[in-house]
C-alpha cells in the first residue's frame, strides 16, 4: 500500500519544492509541530522531492524515485523511528538488532500505513545512532541524492557513555556529506540538544485546518465514519490527523489513566498513594511511559487555557484556580523528569508516589 496522502501544509511545500528547484534546500532541516499534523508525512514527501528524477511543484509520483519511495523501499531514503532499545550487549550484534527493527517498522507502515505513535519507551538509541552514522557514511545506491529522516528526534539518546558517537552524529550533521539531506522531525525543538538545533535550519509547522483532517478522514478511514463520528473526531482532532485516527484506543486510555491520576492527586495524599499503589510495579513499561505523555500533554492544554486558548479535552475543576500558566508549566517539568527516570530501571510504584507528592504541591 502506498503513502497515505499528503495532507495540508502548503505554504511549507511550496517553499521545499522552490529550494530544491534553485538548488538551495539546507542539508539539515528540522520540522517542528504539534504530535499528529504530519511532520514525518512532511519529511517524506520533502525526501521523495529531493529524489525525484522530475520534481515540479511536488514529487512527480511516477518515476522510479517516487514509486520506490512510496513504497518505502528506496535505498537510499533511510527513514529512523523510534524503536525499542536493542537487547544485546555486544555493539555490532545491537546495530544488527536496531537495522532489524527499523526494517519491521518500515514493513509495518507498508501494510498499514496509517499507523499509531511509536510506543511511549521506544527512541533512538546509541545504536541507532551508530547505524546511522555507518549508513551516513555509505555512498548513494541508486547514485542520487540520500536522504536521512529522524522522526521523533527528541527522542534521541546522546548517552554519555558513546561520546565518540554522539559527537560523530553532530559532526555529521555540521558537515552534512555532498548529497546528502537529513530532515529531522520533533514536537518540542527545546528538547533537543542546543548543540543539535543549531546545526539545523527550523520549520515550524502548524495544526491542520478543520477541512483538511475532515477529507483526510473521509478518503483514508475504512470503514468510514458516519456523519456525527466524523464531526466529534474532526472537533476533538483539533488540527492534528494523528490525533483524529487514535481516538478510542490506546491514546485514549493513556489520557484515562493520567486524568484519574491528576483527580487522585487533587483529591490528597491518600488517593494518590492509593493510585501510585494501583500502578502494575514492572510490566507495562510501555503504556505507563504512554500515561506520563498524556499527563504531560493534559497540562500542556491547561496551561494554554489559562492564555485563552481553546482547550482540547476536559481538565479537573480543580484546574480553575489557577489563572496563569506557570503551576502547570511547573507540573509538566516533573513529569518530564520523572519519564526520564522512568527510562531506566525505577519502581513505577515509586515513581508515582514521588510524583504524585510533587504534582500536589505545584498544582
Ligand atoms: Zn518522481
Amino acid at each position: 500500500m502506498p503513502l497515505p496522502p499528503i495532507t495540508g501544509h502548503h505554504e511549507a511545500r511550496r517553499r521545499f519544492a522552490l529550494a530544491v528547484r534553485s538548488g538551495k534546500l539546507p542539508q539539515v532541516l528540522l520540522l517542528s509541530g504539534p504530535p499528529g499534523i504530519g511532520k514525518q508525512r512532511l519529511a517524506l514527501w520533502l525526501g521523495q522531492l529531493a529524489l525525484c528524477q522530475q520534481p515540479g511543484e511536488g514529487p512527480c509520483g511516477s518515476c522510479r524515485a517516487c514509486r520506490l519511495v512510496e513504497g518505502l523501499a528506496h535505498a537510499d531514503l533511510h527513514w529512523f523511528v523510534p524503536i525499542p532499545r536493542p537487547k544485546s550487549a555486544d555493539g555490532d550484534k545491537q546495530l544488527e538488532e536496531a537495522a532489524e527493527s527499523i526494517a519491521g517498522v518500515a514493513a509495518e507502515r507498508r501494510n498499514k500505513p496509517l499507523y499509531a505513535p511509536a510506543d511511549g519507551m521506544a527512541g533512538h538509541s546509541m545504536a541507532s545512532v551508530r547505524l546511522l552514522l555507518r549508513r551516513a557514511s555509505l555512498t548513494s545506491v541508486e547514485g542520487g541524492r540520500r536522504v536521512f529522516i529522524i522522526g521523533e528526534a527528541e527522542r534521541l539518546v546522546l548517552q554519555e557513555s558513546s561520546p565518540e558517537a554522539a559527537n560523530a552524529l553532530l559532526k555529521l550533521l555540521e558537515e552534512p556529506p555532498a548529497g546528502s539531506l537529513f530532515i529531522l522531525t520533533a514536537v518540542d525543538p527545546r528538547r533537543l540538544l542546543p548543540t543539535m538545533r543549531s546545526r539545523a535550519v527550523g520549520v515550524r509547522l502548524h495544526r491542520l485546518s478543520n477541512e483538511e483532517v475532515r477529507d483526510f478522514l473521509r478518503s483514508e478511514m475504512h470503514p468510514a465514519l458516519t456523519a456525527a463520528q466524523l464531526e466529534e473526531r474532526v472537533a476533538l482532532a483539533a488540527g492534528s490527523i494523528g490525533d483524529a485516527l487514535t481516538q478510542g484506543d490506546s491514546a485514549d486510555k493513556a489520557f484515562r489513566a493520567a486524568r484519574n491520576l491528576l483527580d487522585a492527586v487533587l483529591a490528597g495524599t491518600g488517593p494518590m498513594l492509593e493510585r501510585a499503589l494501583q500502578q502494575p510495579p514492572y510490566a507495562a513499561r510501555g503504556e505507563f511511559a504512554a500515561m506520563l505523555d498524556a499527563l504531560a500533554d493534559t497540562l500542556g492544554e491547561a496551561a494554554r487555557g489559562t492564555m485563552g486558548q481553546p482547550v482540547r479535552r476536559p481538565l479537573p475543576d480543580a484546574f480553575q484556580r489557577h489563572a496563569g500558566p506557570a503551576p502547570f508549566l511547573r507540573a509538566m517539568e516533573r513529569v518530564d523528569l520523572a519519564r526520564e527516570a522512568a527510562a531506566g530501571n525505577v519502581n513505577p510504584q515509586i515513581l508515582l508516589a514521588v510524583l504524585g507528592e510533587e504534582l500536589a504541591e505545584v498544582l
